[in-house]
């Protein structure tokens, strides 16, 4: 592999880059990966305890990075004094912005050519954030399709499909050949679109489709056309939610410990029941993508960060559209959200006959977090 392309991969906090770096550093650790951390100062404790064990287990050093560097006040304070006390919101997300994505930009800054390693998984249906600078090149490991999506686009693009076909014709042995030439030279349509071809492409022959692409992009400026070779295009793993439990736990890293469910006791129609709450993400402990259950579940479990969230709550600025967290916390809107949060969640369970049910709601018994819908909110830069 060549020297000179750099590969990044940038620790959330989350579960999944954490298992992205555990799963990379074991399957292939011929590549020489630099990770990073973008600190908005705000983290939780857990965040911290997840990066210490991580770089004992990886045997490196995860770099921290800083938005800015002022003595009196951490990132996250230096900018809301800069916006004026605004707090941001998810219709303002300014603190993404200089937090996160600009400090990676910085990190990245050059020319040379960067792969940047993403861990969406193969169970989800986003990209993430993905640098628009032409020298950095996102590798999703955990999907069928390692790709960026404009990659895919750039690779199935009519005007590409001689090209793409001479490829398979050269470097394809499978014994599908023949259907899968059929498919490569069949052009996108209004009745054959992108996702569809890819689809028929990769589960075809994922490997055939990845080494097609790799000689594709190397006439191209794409980071990956530089390098001789690439262990990802042999790479047919697809890993899902379960998987990167399994990961963090059978490493020993394990699994960061805000996820962990915790009782609470609420009455419904005059009975009590036992309900569990926990938090779904990483970020900033005051995070306004998180559900008001978790700022109950904050209240409760780190009464001292929600008071300093409630603290920056002031001359109209508030987390949450409608309510204030002092409100939220009142016993009466307290009781009121974990009512709703039970009943929402046995509603759920109820409405599933799935015997899969346990993968879509709990994953464990240790946790218990609707993830459909969490992992649904909120942005790929912090929570991955
Ligand atoms: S975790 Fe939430 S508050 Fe923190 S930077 Fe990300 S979006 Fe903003």
């Amino acid at each position: 592999m060549s020297k000179e392309v750099k590969h990044v991969l940038g620790i959330s906090g989350g579960k999944d880059s954490a298992a992205l770096a555990i799963y990379l550093n074991n399957i292939y650790p011929e590549l020489d990966i630099e990770y990073y951390s973008c600190d908005t100062g705000k983290e939780l404790k857990e965040t911290y305890d997840l990066i210490d064990s991580l770089e004992v287990y990886l045997g490196k050093n995860i770099k921290v990075l800083k938005a800015v560097s002022d003595e009196n006040h951490d990132p996250f304070d230096h900018f809301l004094d800069v916006y004026g006390g605004y707090l941001p919101s998810n219709t303002a997300r300014w603190c993404t912005k200089k937090l996160k994505l600009m400090p990676f930009e910085k990190y990245i800054a050059g020319d040379a050519p960067i792969v940047s390693y993403v861990g969406i998984r193969g169970d989800e249906d986003r990209e993430g954030y993905i640098s628009k600078k032409a020298n950095v090149q996102s590798i999703f490991p955990f999907r069928q399709n390692i790709w960026s999506e404009d990659v895919i686009t750039k690779v199935l693009k009519n005007e590409n499909l001689e090209f793409i076909l001479k490829l398979y014709q050269e470097s394809c042995f499978h014994d599908n050949k023949d259907r899968i030439l059929e498919i490569a030279k069949t052009p996108l349509s209004n009745n054959y679109n992108q996702k569809t071809k890819l689809g028929f492409l990769l589960d075809s022959s994922t490997k055939d489709f990845n080494k097609v692409v790799f000689q594709f992009l190397k006439t191209t400026d794409y980071p990956l056309g530089k390098v001789e070779s690439y262990p990802l295009i042999e790479n047919e793993d697809i890993l899902v939610r379960s998987d990167i439990f399994s990961i963090l736990k059978e490493s020993g890293v394990g699994v960061p410990g805000y996820y962990e469910k915790r009782e609470y006791k609420v009455e419904i129609d005059g009975e009590e029941k036992t309900g569990y709450y926990s938090r779904s993400r990483s970020g900033c402990f005051f995070c306004f993508f998180q559900q008001k259950i978790e700022w109950v579940w904050l209240y409760e479990n780190h009464n001292e960060l929600f008071n300093k969230a409630l603290a920056y709550e002031k001359e109209g600025y508030t987390w949450q559209q409608g309510e204030t967290l002092e409100e939220l916390s009142s016993p009466k809107r307290v009781k009121a959200i974990k009512k709703e949060h039970f009943t929402r969640i046995q509603r759920t369970k109820n409405n599933f006959k799935s015997p899969n049910l346990v993968d879509i709601l709990t994953d464990s018994d240790e946790w218990e977090i609707d993830w459909e819908e969490e992992e649904g909110r909120g942005c790929a830069a912090c929570f991955i």
